[in-house]
Formats: C-alpha cells, structure tokens, sequence
C-alpha cells in the first residue's frame, strides 16, 4: 500500500475527489452519484432510525434484508437462495469482497483477475499474502484473450475475481468467456468472487450472473451493494450470495472485520430492492442518457471512447487532448485539466499493476453519474 514516492498511499478514487474539492471542479473521478436515491427508501431509512432499529444487527444481516436480497436473485435472475444460510449483509460491497477473499485465500496462493481492474482486489490479495494474476484486457474492444485467460490458471490458483459489468472500462463478459472461467475454475478446483455491484447498469443484452449456471453456482460467491443501484455509496451496505458451505467461511470473517454493517440502513435497503420494475427500468434510462450526454461530448472534445455496455463509467483515448495542452500522458493529462477545464477524471493506469500500463497511457476514465447538466457544462469545457 505504498505509493512510487514508498509513502503510506490514499486511494485514487479519494485522491481525486479531494483535487476536485481543492480546484472546485466537476468530479468525473469517484464514482458516485450527485442526487440521492429513491424516496421510499430514504422514508425507511427515516422510519427505521425513529422506529429503535439503532442496535447491533445479527453478524449475517437483518433476516428482512437478507429475504430481500434472496427475492431479488429470484427476481431479476431466477436463482433460488435459502435467505439464512445462503446471504450475507456486509458492510458494502467492500468488506464483501474482502471477507470473501481473506476467508480462503492462503499465502502463496494465486487469484486471476482482469487488469485493468477495481483496486481493492490488488489490496486485499495483498492482505492474504497471496498474489495477483492478471490478464489484460486491451483496446479497442476490452474483452480477454481465451488463450491468455487459460495460461493465467495454473498450480497455485485458488480463486478468480470476475467483475461484470466492468469497472473501469464499461465492458461486460460475453456467454463464452463466463463459459470458459466457469471450466477452468472446475479444473483447478477455484473459488469465484463476482463482482456485480453495476448488475442493473447494463445497456445492451441482459446481465446474467455466473451463478446462473448450475455447474458454477457450487463454487461461485455473488457481491452486490445498495451504493450504485439505490445511488446510496455512503450507506455501506452490501452482499454476498452463494453457497452455504462457502458462506458460512465468509460470515466467519466479516465479524471480525465489521461485526455487521449499519442496521437502520439495511432495514431500508431491503424496502429499496422490493422496489417494481418501474424503479430499474428508470434507472437505466436516466444512465443511459447520461452516458450519451458524455459520450457526446467526449467525442466534441477530440476524445476517442469505448462504448461501454454496462456500469457508469467511459475510457477513453485522449491522446488528442494530451498533445493540446502539451502533457505527455492521461495521468499528466488528469493534474492540469481540473484547473484547465474544471474537470475531474482518472488516468486507467491507476487501475493496471506498473508492468502493464503502458499501453493505457493515454486513456482516463470518466463517471457518468451525474446530472446531465452538469456532464454537458464539464464536457463543453473539455472542448475549450
Ligand atoms: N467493486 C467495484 C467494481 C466498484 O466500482 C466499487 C465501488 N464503487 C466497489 C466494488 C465497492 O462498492 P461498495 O461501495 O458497495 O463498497
Ligand atoms: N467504485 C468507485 C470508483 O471506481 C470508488 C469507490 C471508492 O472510492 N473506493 O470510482
């Protein structure tokens, strides 16, 4: 957790919100939502917090959120789970992905991810002193070489961190490569985390879960969090689903990291996931607006982006803009333009281990929940 300069590091997500802070720029860096979410759920909130629901909450979770969480798995997806051995709340996705991790990670033992990837994975990996492997997922399309996947697998692998859609780059996983992480974890016996917390921001095609397939499901633990889909990422409410026998590993774990994630806020997560259709139906909407708005604009602006089809993010290629304002690269790019076009964003190198991020140097990436308002005003400035 040290940085080049060998200091004690913050993460890049609070890095950048603090220079937005600073310069009074738009933040496109952390993603997180500029309005709050639904009413109803902020009203249980309200309730639960007059209402006594102020002590400790069970280790695995308030049995009404955990029914809720099992509901919506049979909802949107069809997988049947037992809500008291086969969900646990945790204190966002977050601990969900670390309890999961440091439950069966032993050092010396390897995880296969995708790189770029989210930055807790390299974290916690760390944590358990096992190690990351990593297969790229490159431009312009961001989907993993098969061959490259299955040569990352080999004694020492004990577990895969998925992650779909796909944080930062937008992609989701297609049938095939689910098909093929489904075979190789069989073969070599692996544990695996997906990581689903953008599972109803997905713009083209259905979001399908691994543990929709029977063969997969034994080995397989679903992470989620109220924060993207209820716009709620300061609640710290999480999940994770799976098999009991796993489950009960990862509860073992998380109550000794937050005991229980905060009980009024999970009362009211649960009235947030039994919200209709009508609710995720808007949702998607109003993102994929806010995509459009951005990526509109980036284009306006001499950016080259990836489409994404899931998530609230667009990469983008912004070699143009580098040569414009005379920086050599995105991460250079990303310290001039809060001041040069009162804008915030992320260089991707932030999200690839040093030896392979060279071929993302002219790519940042932008979040794209915010109003649309404010993305055309950032992204008119952008355009200079
Ligand atoms: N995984 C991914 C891919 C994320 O982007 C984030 C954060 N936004 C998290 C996990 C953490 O989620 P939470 O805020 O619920 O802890
Ligand atoms: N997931 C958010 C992002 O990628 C940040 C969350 C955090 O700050 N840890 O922007």
């Amino acid at each position: 957790l040290l940085d080049a300069a060998g200091e004690l590091s913050s993460t890049v997500f609070e890095e950048m919100s603090f220079l937005s802070a600073r310069t009074g720029a738009t933040n496109l860096g952390q993603g997180f939502p500029d309005v709050d979410g639904p009413p109803e759920m902020l009203e249980a909130a309200a309730a639960a917090l007059r209402g006594g629901v102020n002590q400790y909450a069970p280790i695995a979770g308030l049995p009404v959120l955990r029914e809720a969480v099992a509901e919506h798995q049979r909802r949107f997806y069809g997988i049947g789970l037992d809500p008291a051995s086969e969900v646990v709340v945790t204190a966002g996705a977050t601990e969900g992905l670390a309890a999961s991790l440091l439950a069966f990670l032993e050092p010396g033992d390897e995880v296969v991810t995708f790189a770029p990837h989210y930055d807790a994975y390299g974290a916690v990996v760390e944590f358990a002193g096992a190690r990351l492997v990593t297969v790229p997922l490159l431009p312009p399309a961001f989907a993993p070489d098969p061959d490259g996947l299955r040569a990352a697998f080999g004694p020492r692998t004990r577990m895969v961190i998925l992650n779909d859609p796909h944080n930062p780059t937008g992609a989701v996983l297609d049938d095939a490569v689910l098909e093929l992480v489904a075979e190789l974890a069989e073969e070599h016996d692996c544990v695996v985390v997906t990581d689903e917390v953008y599972e109803h921001l997905r713009y083209t095609g259905a979001h399908r879960p691994l543990a929709c397939r029977p063969a997969a499901a034994e080995r397989t633990l679903t992470v989620s969090s109220v924060g993207k889909t209820f716009s709620a990422t300061g609640w710290r409410v999480g999940w994770v689903t799976g098999p009991a026998p796993l489950l009960r590993a990862v509860q073992a774990t998380k109550a000794y990291l937050s005991h229980s994630a905060a009980a009024p806020l999970q009362a009211a997560t649960a009235a947030a996931l039994a919200l209709p259709d009508a609710f995720y139906a808007g949702l998607l909407e109003d993102y994929r607006r806010r995509r459009d708005v951005l990526l509109a604009g980036l284009a306006a602006a001499g950016a080259e982006a990836f489409e994404p089809q899931g998530s609230f993010f667009v990469v983008a290629d912004v070699g143009a803009l580098c040569a414009r304002h005379g920086v050599p690269d995105a991460a250079a790019l990303s310290r001039v333009l809060p001041e040069a076009a009162g804008v915030v964003a992320i260089p991707v190198t932030a999200f690839v281990p040093a030896p392979q991020q060279d071929v993302y140097r002219d790519w940042l990436r932008f979040a794209f929940c915010k109003r649309t308002d404010v993305l055309e005003q950032a992204m008119g400035r952008l355009a200079g």
